[in-house]
């Protein structure tokens, strides 16, 4: 393989078997330069040998650019190892095998090499797998415990893992508690608390405690396999800016070519000068104009910066991203669940001042409102419906029996309850039915009241009069302001936050978090027009949690779902995946995609510059053709090697 194949070798898997034969057909092209210059320079090996050994470290040299050629040939193009190989044999015609040796070992050589850093790239997370122990623990049905490969757990089987012990496989903890380590799926090492019911990943570390542990996934399905093949993928995908190197290389090179010809013919044929010393000069032009750097700048800075995400628990979807997350200038963020934990308790239960308070005493009448609010919500999967039916729990109170529940994303619930219609819901899902107008004032003004301390309400409905309502609290996350701040010091001027919930909650939780511009009371649908017009004023990230905001995420220039340690739809929807549950990495993701961008520049504007230069060699001081192909390897090695920088975590 060539230097400036990787360009085209996206498909990555045969990149490793490439480079073992990669390396004898270099070996072969260095041994055959030696023993041809030992034959030609030195009175060791007969003169008659030379030609014959060079033809060998030609073979070995070539051979993948080769391969590379005729491969773009029969589509009619050319490609760089055309140009290579062009000025080799050229080299030959003249009688300069040993400069034409020189060229396809050092080729060869930089393509080995190149491979090798940029598989190191690639591996970074494949290296993650060694984390997951090949075996685990199983504990039998009669008792028994017995060693078995992770490939033979099944759902529903119960592992046991000891202190100290990675777990072998996904699943749930069904007994004992622990800390764990979980770094190597969401790049936090503080450990996390486990208990009975938490959720728990393959190749995670049990600090201490034991703890059994009931496989809810294969091993094929873990979240961590997920994540090694998503950043696989990633990798092959191409940047922007790489997808317009990759269509600029065929034109280029038959610039090139077109050029050669030219400057052969011209001064040979029309200026009527030497042959030989035209030729020579052609063919260094040939390989110092090759844009072997070029073409590598970009896929070696982002298939490290994609790495370098994968092991801080930052998932790029794929290369374009990275380059994208640069010029972000607006984030919009998501509230529930986002800017705040997504865990609301209810703090306040309010009766109506009608006769459904005075029948009962108050204690069963808000037992009561929780009731039928728990029935109304049974089957809801929204963070609230959670937090109520928690409550009811835990004070004894048995959810009513409802029917047909329809549920109104953004507005909350209705369902049929012996005849008559309950429902639990915003303000928004009453007056759309004209109810609400007439409702009493005073629960209205209660509900204003609590909405202005930055709880959440719902209110619950029967037969189109209101029981009462349901205040809730979130509580915000207690790194999200420091965050918000950071975000405004690395230069992002327009926060924002989006929310279906109502403006007095949003205005009481945005005024805490310094966050400037609110929308609120906004319906998913909602949501994604007042995105189109963020659009508008710059590129548009959007921070979301995978719950119903998934078309936001869609709609934005860059959808970020967070904490999606797990939860599937969020690895789906999103362009970006922090997988900690942890707004944290939003500046960490920012200054790794920027400093992967301006890596990516200082590639490009070097690779050019060593172009112009080694040409102005070419023309001014007759640059000999050897220390033509020293500069252009080395180039293209350099550009690779400052690519691998962004492997370093960035700070
Ligand atoms: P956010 O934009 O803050 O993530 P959502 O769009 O999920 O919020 O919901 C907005 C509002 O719709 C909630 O604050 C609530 O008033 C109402 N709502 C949505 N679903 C439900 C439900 N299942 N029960 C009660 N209210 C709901
Ligand atoms: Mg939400």
């Amino acid at each position: 393989m060539s230097c400036c194949n990787h360009s085209h070798n996206d498909n990555g898997g045969h990149n490793h078997n490439g480079g073992e034969y990669q390396l004898w057909f270099t070996a072969a092209s260095t041994g055959g330069l030696i023993l041809g210059a030992l034959a030609e320079f030195t009175p060791v090996l007969p003169d008659f040998l030379a030609v014959p050994f060079f033809i060998v470290s030609y073979i070995g040299g070539g051979y993948y650019g080769l391969i590379e050629t005729a491969r773009h040939l029969r589509h009619l193009q050319l490609n760089i190892d055309f140009l290579m190989i062009a000025a080799a044999a050229g080299a030959a015609f003249l009688g300069e095998w040993v400069e034409g040796a020189i060229l396809l070992f050092l080729f060869s050589l930089s393509g080995t090499l190149e491979s090798y850093a940029l598989d190191k790239s690639r591996n970074a997370i494949k290296s993650l797998l060694e984390l997951r122990p090949n075996e685990g623990l199983l504990r039998l049905p009669d008792g028994s415990e017995k060693l078995v490969p992770v490939e033979q757990m099944n759902p529903g089987d119960i592992v046991i893992v000891k202190p100290g012990e990675h777990i072998p496989i996904d699943g749930k903890v069904v007994k004992g508690q622990s800390a764990v380590n979980q770094s190597a799926i969401t790049g936090e090492s503080i450990p996390v608390p486990k208990k009975q019911g938490d959720t728990v990943f393959a190749a995670t570390l049990n600090e201490n405690g034991v703890i059994q542990v009931e496989v809810t996934k294969s091993v094929k399905d873990t979240t961590l396999a997920k994540i090694i093949s998503l950043v696989e993928t990633a990798q092959q995908t191409r940047a922007k800016t790489q997808h317009f190197l990759d269509s600029f290389e065929p034109r280029y090179a038959v610039t090139v070519v077109f050029s050669v010809v030219l400057l052969i013919f011209i001064p040979w044929l029309v200026l009527g000068h030497d042959f030989d010393s035209t030729f020579y000069r052609a063919i260094t032009v040939l390989v110092v104009a090759s844009p072997c750097a070029l073409i590598i700048s970009t896929p070696a800075s982002i298939i490290s910066a994609i790495a370098n995400g994968a092991r801080n628990g930052i998932l790029f979807k794929g290369g374009a991203y990275v380059e994208q997350t640069a010029s972000i200038d607006t984030i919009a963020f998501d509230k529930t669940g986002t800017l705040t934990l997504g865990e609301p308790a209810v703090t306040d239960l309010v009766l109506t001042g009608n006769g459904f308070g005075q029948q009962h005493s108050d204690t069963d009448a808000k037992n009561r409102l929780l009731a039928i609010a728990a029935g109304c919500e049974q089957y809801s999967e929204h963070h609230l419906a959670g937090a109520i039916l928690r409550e009811a729990k835990q004070r004894g109170v048995t959810p009513i029996k409802v029917d047909n529940m329809v549920s109104t994303p953004g507005q909350g619930v209705r369902a049929n309850m012996n005849g008559s219609t309950v429902a639990v819901g915003n303000l928004i899902l009453f007056t759309s039915q004209g109810e609400g107008d007439s409702w009493d004032k005073e629960l209205l003004e209660s509900a204003d009241e609590l909405r202005n301390k930055g709880k959440t309400v719902v209110f619950v409905v029967q037969d189109h009069q209101p029981l009462g309502l349901i205040a809730l609290a979130d509580q915000i996350r207690p790194s999200a302001r420091d965050v918000i701040g950071q975000l405004r010091k690395q230069g992002i001027e327009n926060i924002v936050m989006l929310t279906g919930d109502n403006s007095g909650v949003a205005n009481a939780i945005a005024e805490q978090l310094d966050i400037d511009r609110v929308y609120a009371d906004l319906l998913p649908e909602q949501k994604v027009e007042k995105l189109e017009e963020l659009k508008k004023e710059g590129v548009v990230a959007m921070v979301g949690d995978g719950v119903n905001d998934a078309p936001a995420l869609a709609t934005s220039h860059l959808g970020i779902a967070m904490g999606a340690a797990g939860t599937d739809v969020a690895l789906e929807t999103a362009d970006i995946v922090l997988m900690g549950d942890d707004l944290t990495k939003l500046p960490y993701l920012l200054s790794l995609s920027r400093k992967a961008r301006k890596v990516v520049w200082q590639n490009i504007v070097f690779s050019l510059g060593v172009i112009i230069l080694l040409l102005a060699g070419v023309f001014l001081i007759d640059l000999p053709l050897t220390l033509g192909v020293v500069g252009h390897e080395g180039s293209t090695l350099l550009v690779v090697l400052n690519g691998l920088r962004l492997l370093r975590k960035s700070g």
